[in-house]
């Protein structure tokens, strides 16, 4: 039977290696839950064999499932009938068959219904899903919102919501307005608090909110009244039994059509807040759409992966000037790009999801004993490299999904600009990756602080100290030249006076060389490091590839950035189209 785990064969990778070790040993309190639950694993072995079952499950739901519905689903889409969300059939099917299969709340701890597994899991569930069907990767995505209320919010909420999304129940993050997108601060729904009633009342309109129907919605709202920025905000959880918001209109959209995108209007919708009043937007909300973005990127992962799929078999298919068109050196190279790209914007997923656990993990544990002084510094040090890595993975998986897509596209000819071929699905769907969770352009402003502060430089050095294979060593030594490089353009840009517009105007060329160097360097470290067969040679192989590409861009950005003075900054500012 069709199964999207075992047909892929660099996932088994990030199913077991070290990192994850501490993590799970962490997150099963040393494995002595299971002297008192006997659903909890008795040691290391024994999870990862439970987690990979359900994974295979996952696996195969997306194969015979998920992926068969998914154009179904985007040609008939969801509607609103009486102010609610009705799903395309294909996708009711698909939430009713995993909900049955008791496939949500996968990383929810135990005590709350769910099977308190990596978020490295739960990641690679989405990116399962996106190449499945990315409308319904959403979807299932959305549960992410619990692990928000699981952080922040009181025991109370937690024993409510949270076995409501182990069971299948689904959520929704409410937080863009028509005033308010790329700037959150500009929200205004209004919460007030009701003292007769003795709750939280919402009032206002909210749009573009994927799955704005949900049985549980996390909302941004203005609690403070005569503010007017992101400190006046709080976070409410919203439950759909109160029937107080209507789903005004569904968006037409371009892609990801099963998943539907909603205007909601709130009328006295009751509300809890969730932890303190006025940290809305500056705590939680940025918990929340880091874990979000985490999400898109595996659902980059998930579309560039059957993008790759589709244009390979095309590929070897396709016969022109009496061979099959994989034989060109156009092609071929546009698809073992393709794959070298999949395989980078992979290994800076899991890694970023490790990171993610590390100290989520950590955070979790301190409710429950002291941390030491060295789990208190490894959870900060996580902490870092996390908000370092979340934007450049969100920023650099979905442009490639965007470009695998895009060449996949290429690949298939004028067959592929026909609605015939799935190619084009993908690529209308990979479209929204690098807008929605904050565009490119805003992942590069929170990837400033990692620039700025030296934390990619540190990755670097870091990875540029791991043993090396022979075969790999003038890989290292071309990656530590481009270290060199970054690191003189980052000081080039950073040491002018009045350099932060110089910053800003160069930032996502600096955000991109690092985020080829610390890609290339993990595929170097699996080629090092790894004890899955064939994979040093394979990655070895790959690395070189993403290298070729990544050195020869940020020679050019370099090249750019060094051609592009603080002067001629006024240059770009004046010239008007209109002029
Ligand atoms: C299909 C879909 C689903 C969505 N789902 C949700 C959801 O579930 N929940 C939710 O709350 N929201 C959701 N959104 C909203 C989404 O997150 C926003 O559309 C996105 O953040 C961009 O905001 P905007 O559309 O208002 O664009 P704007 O903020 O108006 O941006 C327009 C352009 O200006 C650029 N720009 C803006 N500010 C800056 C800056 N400081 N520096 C550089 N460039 C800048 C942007 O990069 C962009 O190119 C969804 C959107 C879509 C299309």
């Amino acid at each position: 039977m069709a199964n999207f785990l075992l047909d892929n064969k660099d996932l088994q990778y990030y199913l077991d290696h070290e990192l994850l070790k501490k993590i799970v040993t962490l997150k099963e309190n040393n494995f002595k839950d299971a002297e008192n639950d006997e659903s909890a694993p008795v040691n290391y072995d024994d999870a990862l064999e439970g987690y990979n079952k359900v994974m295979e499950i996952i696996g195969e739901i997306c194969a015979n499932t998920l992926a068969p519905n998914a154009e179904g689903v985007d040609a008939e889409g969801p509607q609103v009938v009486d102010d609610h969300v009705v799903y395309a059939s294909g996708t009711q099917e698909n939430h009713d068959m995993m909900k049955q299969a008791g496939l949500y709340g996968l990383s929810l701890p135990r005590e709350y219904g769910g099977m308190n597994m990596p978020l490295a899991h739960f990641s690679m569930a989405s990116e399962l899903i996106g190449r499945a069907d990315a409308g319904f990767s959403n979807i299932y995505g959305l549960q992410d919102c619990a692990e928000t209320i699981n952080e922040f919010a009181s025991e109370e909420q937690k024993q409510e919501y949270l076995p409501r999304v182990s069971k299948g129940e689904t959520c929704a993050m409410d937080l863009t307005e028509p005033d308010a997108g790329s700037d959150l601060q500009a929200v205004q729904l209004k919460a007030h608090y009701d003292e007769e009633k003795g709750t939280w009342i919402l009032n206002g309109v909210k749009r573009f909110i994927t799955n704005g129907d949900a049985d549980i919605s996390l909302v941004l709202a203005r609690s403070e009244e005569g503010t007017h920025d992101g400190r006046g905000l709080s976070l409410f959880v919203y439950d759909r039994k109160h029937m107080a918001v209507k789903v005004r209109r569904i968006e037409h959209k371009f892609g990801i059509i099963g998943s539907p995108t909603c205007e909601l209007v709130f009328t006295d919708a009751p509300a809890e807040l969730v932890g303190s009043r006025k940290l809305g937007l500056i705590r939680y909300v940025m918990g929340l759409m880091n874990a979000a973005r985490l999400g898109i990127g595996a659902q980059s992962v998930g579309i560039a992966e059957v993008s790759y799929r589709e244009g390979l078999q095309y590929a070897k298919e396709r016969k022109q000037f009496g061979k099959a068109i994989i034989e060109f050196p156009a092609v071929y190279e546009l698809l073992s790009n393709m794959k070298a790209r999949i395989c980078a914007s992979r290994a800076m997923l899991y890694e970023t999801a490790n990171n993610v656990d590390m100290y989520k993990t950590y955070f979790h544990v301190s409710k429950k004993r002291k941390l030491t002084p060295e789990e208190r510094a490894e959870m900060k040090y996580h902490t870092k490299i996390a908000d370092a890595y979340t934007p450049l993975l969100k920023m650099m998986s979905s442009e490639y999904a965007n470009s695998v897509a895009y060449d996949s596209l290429q690949i298939h000819g004028g067959s592929g600009f026909m609605m015939d071929y799935p190619i084009q699905r993908h690529v209308r769907d990979a479209r929204i990756t690098n807008i929605y969770e904050g565009t490119t352009q805003l992942q590069v402003v929170a990837a400033i602080k990692g620039i700025a502060a030296g934390t990619y430089e540190e990755k670097m050095k870091e990875y540029e100290g791991i043993k090396c294979l022979a075969m790999n060593k003038p890989l290292l030594e071309r990656l530590t030249n481009m270290r060199k490089q970054y690191e003189e353009m980052v000081s080039y840009v950073t040491e002018l006076d009045n350099a932060n517009e110089f910053l800003d105007f160069h930032a996502r060329r600096l955000a991109e060389m690092a985020g080829h160097i610390i890609f290339a360097h993990l595929m170097l470290r699996r080629s090092n490091t790894s004890k899955v067969e064939g994979d040093s040679e394979e990655y070895h192989t790959l690395t070189n590839i993403y290298l070729n590409d990544g050195e020869a861009k940020n020679n050019g950005y370099a090249s750019y950035i060094k051609s592009v003075n603080v002067a001629d900054l006024d240059m770009f500012r004046d010239i008007k189209l209109d002029k």
